[in-house]
C-alpha cells in the first residue's frame, strides 16, 4: 500500500460519503506485520466538508477585495484543483473560482478532461463555467448559494438540465447553502455601506 488514501466511495441513506483510509503510521519495518491491524483510520467526507474548503478559498477571494467565491475539484476524494474569483485582480473576466479550479485541476493531472472529478463552488455557476463543466467532463457539480441573477443550473437557465446538449454532470445545490449565501450578502451589504460613506 502507498501512502495515499484508498478511496471507498458510498451512499449512505442518501448521503454522498467518501471514506478515506488512512495507512497506519509505521515504520517500514513494522508496517507489513500491523498493516492490517491498523488499516481502520477511516476519515468520512462529505459534500459538506468539501465545500468548506471551496468556503476557505472565498475568504481569500473576499480579502483580496473580489466577490467571495471558492471552489475545489475533487479526484477519488484528493483535492486537485482550486480557485477563488480574481477577475479584478487579474483583469480576467474569465477568472471565476470555477474556471481557475478547473484550470489548475487540469494542469495537475495533464488532461484537460477532468473525467470521474467532482466540482464543489460555493456560488451557483454562471453560463460560462456551466460549459466549462460540461466541456472538461466534470462528473459530478456540487453548488452551495444560489444565484438568481446570473445561476446557469436552475435559477435563470438550467443548461444541465436540456437533453440537447451532450454532456451531463450530476448536480447538486444548497450544500452549505446558508453559509455561502450569507457570505456573500455580508460581503455585498459591507460594499454597499462602504459606497455610501464615500459619496
Ligand atoms: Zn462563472
Amino acid at each position: 500500500m502507498s501512502d495515499g488514501c484508498i478511496l471507498v466511495k458510498n451512499r449512505v441513506k442518501g448521503k454522498h460519503l467518501r471514506a478515506l483510509v488512512k495507512p497506519p503510521q509505521l515504520c517500514y519495518g513494522c508496517r507489513p506485520f500491523f498493516q492490517v491491524a491498523f488499516l481502520t483510520k477511516i476519515i468520512v467526507m462529505t459534500d459538506a466538508d468539501y465545500m468548506r474548503l471551496a468556503l476557505e478559498l472565498a475568504k481569500q477571494a473576499q480579502a483580496a477585495g473580489e466577490v467571495p467565491v471558492g471552489a475545489v475539484v475533487v479526484k477519488d476524494g484528493e483535492i486537485i484543483g482550486r480557485g477563488y474569483n480574481a477577475p479584478i485582480s487579474r483583469n480576467d473576466p474569465s477568472a471565476h473560482a470555477e474556471m481557475l479550479a478547473l484550470r489548475d485541476a487540469a494542469q495537475q493531472t495533464g488532461n484537460y478532461r477532468l473525467t470521474g472529478c467532482e466540482l464543489f463552488v460555493t456560488l451557483e455557476p454562471c453560463l460560462m463555467c456551466a460549459g466549462a463543466v460540461m466541456h472538461a467532463r466534470v462528473a459530478r457539480l456540487v453548488y452551495g448559494a444560489s444565484d438568481p441573477k446570473t445561476g446557469a443550473c436552475g435559477s435563470v437557465l438550467d443548461v444541465f438540465a436540456g437533453t440537447r446538449l451532450n454532456h451531463h454532470a450530476e448536480v447538486v445545490a444548497g450544500v452549505l447553502g446558508g453559509e455561502c449565501g450569507a457570505m456573500l450578502s455580508n460581503f455585498f451589504a459591507l460594499r454597499r455601506l462602504q459606497q455610501q460613506k464615500q459619496s
